[in-house]
């Protein structure tokens, strides 16, 4: 009898312990642990834990008892943020390749597509048919000003007139309800190489107002760097919107 008592007493101890774990144990749905984090301010690299919970950071530091659904072992590597690539062409394949394996692989996030001055159109019916076929990066869409000009005039090589600048001007409305994020240029290219800076910045002016953000493949790179660049800041001032020259380079003899 005294030894059945022991036992259910020994019993009885074990079961305690096992609930004092559980009880102080916080449990997360993944743990990163052992890694130099990049937390994305500047600030130095630090090695600490990274505990998620629904899909969210809820902590970081050395947790006792912490357990983990996954845990990822990141000894020796660093942890950081996803990046953001704000200068693709990976929407032109993404519907061929919706994974978008090798951006994810190097890290980024968030792609913003629809660059140097050529985007899908209507942008709408582009997000339609990735959101129905899922993707695996996050992705943000300029509306391209060469698109635009070619829905309208085709590739004539002239000014604008009043009433195609206005249906242009209509167009990027358009895709900025749609969801573009802002306007992009490639000057260089035809049929954009054949507007002036006034269309440019009447066009830029509409997305402004909608709270978006002017990158420009400039007309040049080369000979003509610095003009081109003073275009890109003139139709920043006029317009009234920031400004990303995109791969900004001198190109030829210095
Ligand atoms: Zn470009």
């Amino acid at each position: 009898m005294e030894k059945k008592i022991k036992i259910i007493i020994k019993n009885l101890f074990f079961f305690l312990v096992l609930i004092f774990t559980t009880c102080t144990s916080k449990t997360y749905d993944l743990i990163i642990t052992d890694g130099f984090i990049a937390d994305g301010t500047g600030s130095r690299l630090f090695k600490s834990n990274i505990y998620i919970r629904n899909g969210k950071i809820v902590e970081i530091g050395i947790k006792d008892n912490a357990v983990g659904t996954k845990v990822i072992n990141a000894k020796g590597l660093v942890v950081a943020p996803g990046f953001i690539d704000m200068h693709t062409h990976s929407e032109r394949k993404s519907l061929d390749h919706p994974a978008v394996e090798n951006y994810l692989q190097q890290g980024v996030t968030t792609m913003l597509g629809g660059n140097c001055g050529s985007s899908p159109y209507p942008i709408s019916d582009f997000i339609s048919k990735t959101e129905s076929k899922g993707i695996g990066p996050n992705l943000a869409l300029l509306i391209g000003h060469n698109t635009i000009r070619q829905q309208v005039m085709g590739t004539e090589n002239r000014i604008a007139s009043n009433q195609e600048l206005k249906e242009m001007q209509k167009l990027v409305q358009f895709s900025m309800d749609d969801g573009a994020f802002g306007m992009s240029t490639g000057l260089k290219y035809i049929p954009g190489a054949y507007s002036n800076t006034e269309e440019v910045v009447k066009l830029a002016s509409i997305v402004a107002k909608n709270g978006g953000f002017y990158a420009t493949h400039m007309r040049e790179e080369g000979i003509g760097l610095i003009k081109a660049t003073e275009e890109a800041i003139n139709i920043g001032r006029e317009a009234k919107l920031p400004v990303q020259i995109s791969h900004h380079k001198a190109v030829g003899k210095s």
